[in-house]
């Protein structure tokens, strides 16, 4: 392991990858990567790769559309097929309030040229008559939201970055620092690394990782499961959107040939991947309840991993104040995976030139202290 850094990057999932990329890509040297344990192997082992335009704020929205379109040409900038597939996302509600919000995200995303229909209950039966809208009153859908290969992406943004001459350690542990001249000494379980900037890119680590550098980032960890099951048809169609009640949080969708049930319940904050004793009961009734078909389905096994959330489930991308060359990148919620292009760029740009080509202030870290917080509406 190098024993300096220009730029050392603390985690290497999908955002600390992406960022590592940007950074060479740029023409940054001497940039380091540095993971506790396998590389890919946080949060992002756990992304089933779903994007979409479908969100509550503007920021969101443009993140989304820039990263696809580095998603459209990745295999040109790294060689790696991403995997695309448009098989849209469809949100629905079931109360007035509810149904209103999409309304007024549809607005929103079509002014910023997304192409989302308004859909009544009659039109949602008409085109997905394997599940029962009978409680909606009518949804979104955008046909140009997908999904493609989190480890495909992963894979392309690792093996471009080492051949642009980043340094990934894998099983590189950062317990300590300690500030040297301006620099940051980073103590990790492989011996040490002084850098000019550090860059916590740790997900649902990052708090622990803040608290190193006696700094409070607000980002906790919250288990999330998803039931999968085995291939499945029986009436469903090979492709279908992935189905979000906005009510309920119940998610219904493909992965593969098999189906995907979820819900987004709150659960407690914890580091271990444990859930409500009725969890999977719970999804499955639903299921049954939506879907009639999916009696029939055998599970599979879940996937399972943590999110990270910050208070208002936007991520917290900046400089941290008075810690000059200390920032963090981070908070991303369930949707790391595909802001991480767009925002692997913007982050090595703030490095660079302490400016960013998309106003992303408002993730600043002292929004909270401020109470400047514009919660995103539509996590899933
Ligand atoms: C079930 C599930 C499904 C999801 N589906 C989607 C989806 O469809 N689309 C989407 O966009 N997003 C999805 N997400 C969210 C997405 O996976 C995350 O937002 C994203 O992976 C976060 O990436 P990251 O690089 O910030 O974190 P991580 O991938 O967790 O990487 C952080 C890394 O930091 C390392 N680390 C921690 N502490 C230290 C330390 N002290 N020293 C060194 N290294 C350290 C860890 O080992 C880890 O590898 C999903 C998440 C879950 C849980």
């Amino acid at each position: 392991m190098r024993n300096s850094a220009s730029v050392a990057i603390i985690g290497g999932g999908i955002i600390g990858t992406s960022l590592g990329y940007n950074l060479a890509n740029v023409g940054v040297g001497n940039v380091v990567i540095l993971d506790k344990s396998k590389a890919g192997a946080g949060s992002t082992s756990a992304s089933l790769g779903g994007f979409r335009y479908q969100f509550s704020s503007e920021l969101s929205i443009k993140l989304s559309q820039r990263s696809v379109g580095i998603i459209e040409k990745f295999e040109q900038l790294t060689g790696y097929d991403p995997l695309v597939r448009r098989d849209g996302y469809l949100f629905i509600a079931s109360t007035e309030t509810s149904f209103g919000q999409l309304k007024k995200n549809r607005d929103l995303q079509r002014a910023l040229g997304v192409p989302v229909e308004l859909l009544s209950r009659e039109e949602l039966q008409g085109r997905y008559g394997f599940y029962k809208f009978d409680e909606f009153l009518g949804g979104t859908f955008c046909q140009e939201d997908g999904h493609a290969s989190t480890m495909a992406v992963f894979q392309g943004y690792v093996s471009r970055a080492k051949q642009l001459g980043v340094e990934l350690n894998e099983n590189t542990e950062v317990r300590a620092v300690e500030r040297n001249h301006g620099r940051f000494l980073l103590k990790t379980s492989r011996g040490s690394i002084l850098a000019d900037s550090v860059v916590i890119a740790a997900g649902a680590y990052s708090g622990l990782i803040g608290k190193q550098f006696n700094v409070d980032i607000s980002i906790k960890p919250y288990p999330r499961k998803i039931l999968i099951t085995n291939s499945f048809s029986d009436g469903i169609p090979p492709q279908i959107p992935l189905i979000v009640d906005v009510d309920s949080t119940f998610a219904f969708g493909r992965e593969g040939k098999g189906l995907i049930f979820a819900n987004n319940q709150p659960t407690a904050s914890s580091f271990e991947l444990v859930f409500p004793p009725d969890y999977d009961d719970n999804v499955i009734k639903t299921a049954f309840r939506r879907v009639p078909a999916t009696e029939r389905c055998s599970l599979s096994s879940p996937d399972a991993g943590l999110y990270e959330l910050t208070p208002d489930s936007n991520p917290i991308v900046c400089e941290i104040p008075n810690v000059k060359g200390l920032y963090c990148c981070s908070g991303f919620a369930g949707h790391g995976f595909m802001h991480a292009p767009a925002i692997g760029e913007l982050m090595a740009e703030l490095i660079m030139k302490g400016k960013t080509s998309l106003d992303i202030s408002s993730y600043s870290i002292d929004r909270f202290e401020k109470g400047l917080t514009d919660k995103e509406g539509l996590i899933i």
